[in-house]
């Protein structure tokens, strides 16, 4: 007998022909002798729609009102899913997160799940019903209904997976697992059976959207082995799991891309002591997350150019902040450009090979491609290139780290 956590997003609950398809999955788990918590997401599209009618309502929306409309697409596909499993002879009970509780901070629209009371859950499992949850939802501090965030039911599972110490958590979408890089763009990528959880925390925020950041965060600290897998299929799909898991570990696991940055440089800055401080400092005071940053002494050796990039929907807030600091700088010229993207290649495997890096680079000299800036960590390497480059460049990788399928 396993416990399992199975949560099922969208496109696996859109209408009821899908809910009574996932309910024959959590029957066939039942009857195998499981114990089965299942987390819902709203239908597909449901959850837009809420959030459209609030910025409707008013531009200026009250966050506290907000969770109370965009928490109900999952009470609808909680209580369905329970009276669809009852239909099947299924013991069912739907719970939504203030009757567990699921208690949360008081940052409404982005709550953080701080406490889950399991007592009564525990209870109704050992007597062989199952837990039907209303994913992305909590109560705050403030006695009201909170949400955990855009793609937050993903976190929901893995807080109740790690509340339970259930064996395993099953997240079901409707693509077959994590693939090596963006199947829309190469037809070659491959559907990986197993990637660390640092990995996935990579590919996540490098724009592989298929789990919740936070839900991989989450499963990474209490060791909660994850499943991603299609709820369209019975096959198996990628379990995402620690490092010492993973027997033979590829050089590379992935490549991911992101068009979510903006690069900023600023020409012929003094080269002084204090000069990145008098930049990054009003960038970081006005909330503005700075992820990649060169600097380059010019040729006379009393100036320098940086270059770095910040988020997108930042980059003109950037600018001004920066055209702030003209005369306390003494900066020749600033430039942008947002026709950019930052590729990356992610794998463990980097620690114990060499030469990754340079790989890349190669790959992309090969191809013609230019590079403008670069950041590294322990198990990535990122680069900036023109965006027009973007399915060149992954391609070209995922050829060169050997990922293609076979
Ligand atoms: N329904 C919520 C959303 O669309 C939560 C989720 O699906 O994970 O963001
Ligand atoms: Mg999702």
């Amino acid at each position: 007998m396993a416990r399992v956590v199975k949560k099922f997003g969208g496109t696996s609950v859109a209408d009821l022909d899908r809910i009574r398809a996932i309910a024959t999955k959590v029957k066939a788990a039942v009857d195998a002798g499981d114990q089965v918590v299942v987390v819902v997401s709203a239908m597909s599209g449901v959850t837009n729609k809420l959030v459209g009618y609030v910025q409707d309502a008013s531009p200026l929306y009250d966050l506290r009102e907000y969770d109370a409309v965009v928490a109900a697409g999952e009470q609808v596909t909680a209580g369905l899913t329970a009276i669809v499993l009852q239909e099947m002879g299924v013991d069912a009970r739907s719970w939504l997160g203030w009757q567990l509780p699921v208690h949360t901070t008081d940052a409404h629209g982005l709550a953080r799940i701080e406490d889950i009371d399991t007592e009564l859950l525990e209870e109704r499992l050992n007597q062989g019903q199952v837990a039907v949850i209303a994913g992305f939802q909590g109560i705050g501090p403030d006695n009201r209904i909170t949400t955990l965030g855009r793609g937050g039911s993903d976190t929901t599972a893995v807080a109740f997976a790690a509340a339970l110490k259930a064996d395993r958590c099953d997240i079901y979408t409707d693509v077959d697992g994590v693939y090596t890089t963006d199947p829309r763009i190469v037809s070659q990528a491959r559907k990986l059976d197993y990637i660390t959880y640092e990995e996935m925390l990579e590919m996540a925020s490098l724009g592989a959207k298929v789990l919740q950041t936070r839900s991989v965060e989450l499963a990474m600290r209490y060791r909660v082995p994850l499943q991603v897998l299609s709820s369209f299929s019975d096959e198996p799909g990628t379990m995402v799991v620690d490092e010492e898991d993973i027997v033979e570990q590829a050089e590379i696991s992935g490549i991911a891309y992101s068009s979510d940055e903006a690069k900023i440089t600023i020409e012929h800055v003094p080269d002084r002591p204090g000069v990145s401080a008098a930049i990054f400092g009003p960038l970081a005071d006005a909330n503005i997350n700075v992820d990649m940053i060169v600097q380059n002494v010019g040729p006379e050796g009393d100036s320098t150019d940086v270059t770095f990039t910040v988020p997108r929907i930042d980059m003109d807030r950037s600018v001004k902040v920066i055209k702030g600091l003209e005369d306390e700088l003494g900066y020749r010229a600033v430039k942008f450009d947002d026709h950019v993207v930052k590729v990356s290649v992610i794998g463990v495997g980097m620690r114990s090979h060499a030469g990754i890096a340079s790989k890349m680079f190669a790959t992309l000299a090969d191809k013609g491609i230019n590079i403008q800036v670069i950041s590294t960590s322990e198990i990535k390497v990122s680069v900036l290139i023109a965006d027009e480059y973007t399915e060149l460049a992954v391609r070209a990788l995922h050829t060169a780290y050997k990922l293609d399928a076979a």
